[in-house]
């Protein structure tokens, strides 16, 4: 197939997806990032120096949630991860959630790095939140503030622990190699304790370790060779566009990897990423965003053609922009 015809989007009318490509991928979820700013600067997202974030105002809930829904509509989302930069800095961030649920949308998750946890777990369960991953790529103070550089373990951990009472909650753990994969157990046995699934990220080519991420790459083998060393697992079957591999322990408690360098999952990803500012994405390799401020439903469907057009076939091939920037 050439790259041409693997691009070339198709409508599909009637049942199923209405935006796909020829390789059968669709948007199935929105990553929505509601601010590119954050309170951490995490070795690979923001390192020595991070981007800058926008100095503007916030884009209001209803604003966010105006230019969301009829991306959600047209491409039949059913379900949206709200993202950042850092989304629990946004002051709107509960309203938003209850805008989401009041639309009738029940698949509404959060991933944060923790810091304002604690205070804000219970308005948004109470709003409509179904579930948060929360970012821990250390076990303790000193590794904590090596990967994020500022301190918080406590705080983040205290935020995990309210967190797992009232909402499905799982670990997110990023490694690097020479920074943390001496956290691989020691986060394991942290998650378990805590009765809180853990997936490991491998580290992906972007913004500041972009050059360096082949040589920090902690590979899935490396981690299941580090767990292993205390505990007996099996595979779970993946599901389809999981980006995931689960494992289960004998007891039942199950940890995952997401493998984006040793096993790509590219050719059944089914994301679709709007940033801060309203700019639609379908890949992370392809930092040329879309602005889909003021269009009608046409030149809207258009833009998401363009955007899944942009996907990579097989496997992700870096980019110049962090997480942080774009929407984790
Ligand atoms: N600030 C929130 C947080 O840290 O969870 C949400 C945004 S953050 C960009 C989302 C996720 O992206 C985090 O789990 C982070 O570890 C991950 N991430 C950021 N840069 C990455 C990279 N270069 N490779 C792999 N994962 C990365
Ligand atoms: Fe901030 Fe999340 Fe990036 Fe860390 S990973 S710098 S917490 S956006």
């Amino acid at each position: 197939m050439t790259k041409q015809s693997l691009a070339e989007s198709l409508i599909v009318s009637g049942a199923g997806p209405l935006i796909a490509d020829a390789m059968g991928r669709s948007f199935a979820t929105l990553r929505l990032s509601v601010t590119d700013r954050c309170n951490f600067a995490c070795v690979y997202c923001a390192g020595d120096s991070p981007f800058k974030a926008d100095s503007r105002p916030f884009r209001s809930a209803e604003e966010i949630f105006s230019s969301a829904m009829p991306l959600i509509e047209i491409a039949g989302i059913k379900k949206i991860r709200i993202t950042g930069g850092e989304p629990t800095l946004h002051p709107g961030l509960v309203d938003l959630v209850a805008l989401f649920g009041k639309a009738g949308l029940n698949s509404i998750h959060l991933t944060t790095n923790g810091w304002n946890l604690r205070e804000l777990v219970l308005p948004l369960r109470d709003a409509g939140l179904t579930s948060l991953n929360v970012s821990l790529d250390a076990a303790g103070e000193e590794g904590f503030r090596r990967m994020a550089r500022r301190g918080g373990f406590a705080g983040v951990l205290h935020g995990i622990d309210v967190a797992r009472a009232l909402l499905p909650v799982k670990i997110n753990c990023t490694l690097v190699r020479g920074q943390n994969e001496n956290e691989i157990l020691p986060v394991f046995k942290l998650a378990r304790s805590l009765g809180v699934t853990v997936r490991y990220l491998e580290l992906m080519a972007m913004g500041p370790l972009r050059k360096d991420a082949r040589s920090l790459l902690v590979k899935e083998q490396t981690i299941l060779d580090a767990i292993a060393t205390e505990e007996s697992f099996t595979p779970v079957p993946t599901e389809k566009s999981s980006t995931a591999h689960y494992f289960r322990l004998t007891d039942g408690y199950m940890f995952g990897v997401i493998a984006n360098e040793s096993m790509p999952f590219c050719s059944d990803c089914n994301r679709l990423r709007m940033d801060a500012r309203g700019n639609i994405y379908g890949c992370i390799s392809d930092a040329r965003g879309i602005n889909i401020n003021g269009l009608q439903k046409s030149e809207l469907e258009n833009a998401l053609r363009t955007a899944l057009s942009r996907k990579q076939p097989v496997r992700f091939v870096g980019s110049e922009k962090s997480m942080q920037e774009l929407g984790g």
